[in-house]
């Protein structure tokens, strides 16, 4: 058997390992459970040498025995102190490799001897040598340096046929770049980049950080001078900020954060997704500015990408994606893990690279939306079932996600809560998995908070509950068999087909037209549902042309216009039956 090559993401704050066994890639628990080693390195009191985890958790308390972001002084000429010995950027990163190196091979069960390892698009030759020579001092021959972007879109696309454009938008901790990817019938290349290498996730906890700090002068408690309070703050806030990717509100609890007069100071706030999402605004707008300069390096403009690929954890902020939808109106993806992407892509390469067949990284996600309704405009007019997405389709699954609704009426004392799949903005035009009352509301003046969480598992059991947020009052149902619904559509499909076979029977005349309406319209929402999820699975220009079909049936459902559906569903039909056989 070839001998095995490891891929490894040797990243500025976090830094992981991945192997392609029997084609499929592991990215490798560092302790149980947990694939993520931060790139941070320290001597312990007894000198003892400290690689990740408990170097970074001593990072506040000896920052002079510890060193973090050595990645951004590769290539440099400078030497960083530890303890009393003096280092190279490459001998510090060569720390780092060579416990992923010592992880893998206790993984494997063998000696590994070769690495894939990524580095920045932007990287200078002088940068990438560097990082070849980490390698060489950790004891692993470097088989290749690939670019992350490039390492991101092959997670997505190995063995991807035909041609394509992605958008790789990587937000990490403290860095941001953006690189415009050409993939051609397997080959990767970065067409342009660009970025802010002093731009991440730690400036979004910093904005909260601020913000925290002000209720506390607020109050007459400045907690600046005390380093131990500060750390406290910061890592509340990169809490909170994680909770409101997730949750619409977060409560920042910290108890006995400082003294004041022999006092305790405790600090306790509420804060809402969207005073957060008002903090980094700014920060987001930056990036898009980015992605525009990356498009003009390459030469392209934004209708030549056919998606975006998210890469880095600062990515889950729900805010980025919506963006990029909405102001660049570019399908996102992200259903590979962000923090893992650039390992898997870079054991994808170390496996072709040893003559194995490789996959792309399969992860159980969910094919469609769920969510519930709300009272808001759709097109421009109020209307009582607009649909609010909560899980979006793609989301890697288990997954909890919620957000909130708000009562319509002063004293409002219940709410009706719909539960839905698809991805209509009308969730009429959804699929209503269940309902539920909630009732006993507190009578309040109208836009009381009503929280509503859905819970989808890995057996597809969708747990929704609905929350009044001044009460804690609450209400959920459980909904079993959410993912094998996805045969439904398929059953409407056939059901149409069968009955479009009598279509032409006779029918007392009165009511063969609605009736034949009627079909016709579940039919080719069946149709256009079935084509929606077979998107991914079609060539480029069988995709467009189904694309343009089912915009073409969906106008017609929108005017009535019954006759102009027969042309583009007779076309989708020929390419669904093409696709399928
Ligand atoms: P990376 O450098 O790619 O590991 O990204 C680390 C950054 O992602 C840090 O700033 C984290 O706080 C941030 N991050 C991790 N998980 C989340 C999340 N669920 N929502 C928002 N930011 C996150």
């Amino acid at each position: 058997m070839a001998e095995k090559i490891i891929g490894i993401d040797l990243g500025t704050t976090n830094s992981e390992v991945a192997v392609v066994d029997n084609g499929r890639v592991t990215v490798i628990d560092i302790t149980s459970g947990h694939p993520i080693l931060p790139s941070f390195v320290g001597l312990a009191d007894d000198g003892a040498i400290l690689v990740g985890e408990p170097a970074r958790n001593q990072y506040v308390l000896y920052p002079e025995r510890t060193i973090k972001s050595i990645k951004r002084r590769m290539g440099g000429a400078d030497q960083v102190e530890l303890g009393d010995t003096t280092y190279t950027p490459q001998e510090i990163s060569a720390i780092i490799l060579r416990r992923l190196k010592d992880i893998a091979e206790a993984h494997l069960g063998e000696p590994v001897h070769k690495a894939v390892i990524t580095v920045p698009a932007y990287f200078s030759d002088t940068q990438r040598q560097a990082t070849r020579e980490a390698g060489e001092i950790a004891g692993l021959e470097v088989a290749r340096i690939i670019n992350e972007p490039t390492a991101a879109a092959l997670s997505y696309e190995a063995n991807h046929q035909g041609h394509k454009k992605v958008l790789v938008y990587d937000l990490g901790g403290g860095t941001f770049d953006v690189s415009v990817v050409g993939i051609e019938d397997n080959v990767v290349e970065v067409l342009a980049s660009h970025g802010n290498n002093h731009l991440g996730g730690d400036d979004f906890d910093a904005k909260i950080v601020e913000h925290l700090v002000e209720h506390l002068k607020g109050q007459n408690v400045d907690p600046t001078e005390s380093r131990k309070a500060m750390a406290r703050i910061t890592r509340a806030a990169e809490t909170a900020k994680i909770a409101l990717s997730d949750q619409p509100y977060t409560r920042v609890e910290e108890e006995y954060l400082l003294e004041r007069d022999g006092t305790p100071v405790n600090l306790s706030l509420e804060l809402s997704r969207d005073e957060y999402e008002d903090m980094i605004t700014g920060y987001i707008d930056e990036t898009l500015e980015a992605v525009h300069i990356a498009l003009k390096g390459a030469n392209l403009t934004v209708s030549a990408i056919d998606e975006v690929l998210l890469v880095g954890g600062a990515t889950r902020t729900p805010l980025i994606t919506r963006r990029l939808e909405e102001d660049l109106g570019l399908t996102v993806r992200a259903e590979v893990n962000p923090d893992l992407c650039v390992a898997a892509g870079a054991a994808i390469q170390a496996g072709m690279l040893a003559g194995e067949t490789v996959s792309a990284v399969l992860v159980d996600i969910t094919p469609y939306t769920f969510g519930t309704s709300a009272v808001s405009e759709l097109n421009g007019i109020p209307y009582p079932f607009t649909y609010v997405p909560i899980i979006h389709k793609n989301t890697p699954i288990p997954v909890t996600k919620s957000d909130v609704v708000y009562t319509m009426h002063d004293r409002q004392e219940a709410v009706l809560v719909h539960v839905y799949q698809g991805e209509d903005p009308d969730a009429l035009n959804n699929i209503e998995l269940g309902q539920f009352f909630v009732e006993n509301l507190s009578k309040v003046p109208a836009g009381n908070p009503i929280i509503i969480q859905f819970s989808l598992d890995l057996n597809g059991i969708m747990n929704v509950s609905a929350r009044e947020k001044k009460t804690g009052l609450e209400k959920s149902i459980r909904i079993d068999n959410v993912l094998s619904r996805f045969q439904e559509g398929e059953l409407k499909t056939a059901r149409a087909r069968v009955d479009a076979l009598f279509a032409d029977e006779e029918k007392p005349a009165e009511t063969a037209k609605s009736t034949t309406d009627h079909q016709l319209t579940a039919q080719a929402r069946a149709l256009v549902e079935k084509a929606e999820r077979l998107l991914d699975s079609a060539t480029e220009d069988d995709r467009e042309e189904m694309i343009n079909l089912i915009e073409g049936i969906k106008d017609a459902l929108g005017n009535n216009d019954f006759p102009a559906l027969a042309a583009p569903m007779a076309a989708l039909s020929d390419i669904l039956f093409y696709l399928e056989s």
